[in-house]
C-alpha cells in the first residue's frame, strides 16, 4: 500500500515539475501550472503542453497592454496615461486598479 502511494507522489512531484517548466517556458502562470501538475498528473503536463503561449512581459518601465478595439498586443511606457494603437489608431486610456492595467477607450 505505502509501495503504491508513493509511486503516485512520486509520479504527481514529477508531472508539477514537469508542467511548470513548460508554463514557465510559454510565459504561463509557473505556480498555477505546478498545482495543476501535481493534482492531474500525466493530464495536467499535456494541458501544459497544448494551452496557447502568453504574453511575453514588457521591458523594464513598460506596460504590456491590449487595444480594446482590435486586440492588438503593445507595450507602452509605465508613465503615459494614455496611448494610440499601432494598428487602428485608436486612443486608450491606460490606468493602474490594485496592481492590474486596465485599459480603456
Ligand atoms: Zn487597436
Amino acid at each position: 500500500m505505502t509501495v503504491v502511494l508513493s509511486f503516485y507522489v512520486v509520479v504527481a512531484v514529477v508531472c508539477a515539475g514537469i508542467s511548470a517548466a513548460i508554463a514557465n517556458k510559454k510565459n504561463r502562470d509557473t505556480l498555477g501550472f505546478l498545482v495543476i501538475g501535481f493534482l492531474f498528473g500525466p493530464i495536467g503536463v499535456l494541458v501544459s503542453a497544448v494551452v496557447a503561449q502568453g504574453r511575453a512581459p514588457a521591458p523594464e518601465g513598460f506596460v504590456a497592454v491590449t487595444c480594446p478595439r482590435c486586440n492588438t498586443d503593445q507595450n507602452v511606457t509605465r508613465d503615459e496615461p494614455k496611448f494610440e494603437c499601432y494598428q487602428c489608431k485608436t486612443e486608450s486610456r491606460v490606468m493602474e486598479a490594485g496592481g492590474d492595467i486596465v485599459v480603456k477607450r
